[in-house]
């Protein structure tokens, strides 16, 4: 008979922890407090409490305020499970939610009222005030220009669903170039990511249910934002591929005409530079002659963090100050690969999707 593997409990999770704090100086959020309670190391001693002292009631806000954006976990030589065992602890000890916070949640989980609501924000959005403005306009809804059929498979999401076409527009252009091509299933919905940072993951496992289901007569699953592909990989079924990673191994084949010394920004999401595939990017823009290209310099996330702009719009405005600081003069456009960081870093200078830039410049 074959021994049951049990997966390791919060404490042993807590326990891989060797306290060395090499994590410190990555993690945004200790940078801004510049306290231990604030830090990865003092939120692991924390969870570690709470896994072997049960029964603890009340508000973990230092807990709470982590971003979960695993900076931590990204240069910690002893490899610990951060992201695991914050969402471990967020189950039994959830974090307290802003109304606002409580509702996009809902509504990500219910994707056609969100790209209801959507569609009438952006109608109200010229006479609404601006603290009723929390997100950018979205653009006009149109339908995207996809085959029926395709070995490949596009991903949505839900926010991005209103707010990407030009760029789902865009991948198909390349990919068509490329003679390839992908299919925009409508069924699937969120990638659950956020609710499983917010310790929601029956809702969490409900979404990876229902993408599953819609991606499984496909070979694979291309996806523009860098956020929800590294939770879409664990529960598609399917091969999940970063879009641009996917052209970039391709793009010998795509030829473009001179940008004539335009100035780009490029930010690289902490999910693209950590986790995924940062240089994908900047190899794929490179292949534009007379482009000027500026990598924004590493300071840290820039405060979108999945809900974190909705819970703490101050901090989050805190955390983008050094990013939008950073933007040179010259620079006419900011490009990002994840749709919450265009959606937090939108409004100082126009902000796309490198693939929409790109497709602008196709041969
Ligand atoms: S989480 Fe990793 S890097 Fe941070 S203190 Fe613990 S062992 Fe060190
Ligand atoms: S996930 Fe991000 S904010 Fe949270 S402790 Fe790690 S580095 Fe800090």
């Amino acid at each position: 008979m074959l021994p049951v593997l049990k997966s390791p409990s919060r404490a042993d999770l807590a326990r891989q922890c060797v306290k060395c704090g090499l994590c410190l100086p990555h993690c945004p959020t200790y940078a801004l407090a510049g306290m231990e309670a604030e830090s990865p190391r003092g939120r692991i001693m924390q969870m570690a409490d709470l896994a072997e002292n049960p029964g603890q009631a009340g508000v973990f806000k230092h807990l709470d305020a982590c971003l979960g954006c695993r900076r931590c976990e990204s240069v910690c030589p002893a490899d610990v499970s951060y992201e695991q065992l914050l969402v471990e602890t967020r189950v039994v000890h959830p974090p307290a939610l802003t109304w606002r916070e409580k509702a996009a949640l809902w509504l990500m989980a219910h994707k056609s009222l969100l790209n209801g609501g959507l569609g009438f924000y952006r109608t109200a959005y010229p006479i609404l005030p601006t603290r009723w403005r929390p997100l950018p306009r979205p653009p006009a809804a149109s339908a995207d220009p996809a085959p029926a059929r395709s070995r490949n498979a596009i991903f949505t999401g839900c926010v991005a669903n209103s707010y990407e076409h030009h760029a789902r527009t865009a991948l198909l252009q390349l990919l068509q170039t490329l003679g390839d091509d992908a299919a925009i299933p409508s069924t699937p919905g969120c990638c659950g990511q956020a609710a499983r940072h917010a310790g929601q993951t029956a809702r969490a496992a409900s979404l990876a249910a229902t993408n599953q289901s819609a991606f499984s007569s496909f070979d694979r699953v291309l996806v523009l934002a860098s956020g929800c592909r590294s939770a879409l990989q664990d529960s598609a079924g399917v091969p999940v591929v970063d879009a641009m990673t996917y052209l970039a191994e391709r793009a010998e084949k795509l030829q473009f005409r001179s940008a004539h010394g335009r100035h780009v920004a490029l930010h690289t999401p902490c999910t693209a530079s950590f986790h995924g595939p940062g240089n994908a990017v900047h190899a794929l823009l490179s292949r534009i002659p007379d482009l000027r290209i500026t990598v924004l310099p590493d300071t840290g996330c820039c405060g979108g963090a999945g809900l974190h702009q909705l819970a703490d719009p101050d901090r989050a405005a805190s955390l983008r100050a050094p990013v939008l600081a950073a933007i040179p003069e010259t620079a006419d456009v900011l490009l990002s690969a994840n749709i919450g960081c265009r959606l937090h870093l939108a409004g100082k200078l126009p902000v796309q999707h490198p693939i929409e830039f790109m497709a602008n410049y196709l041969l």
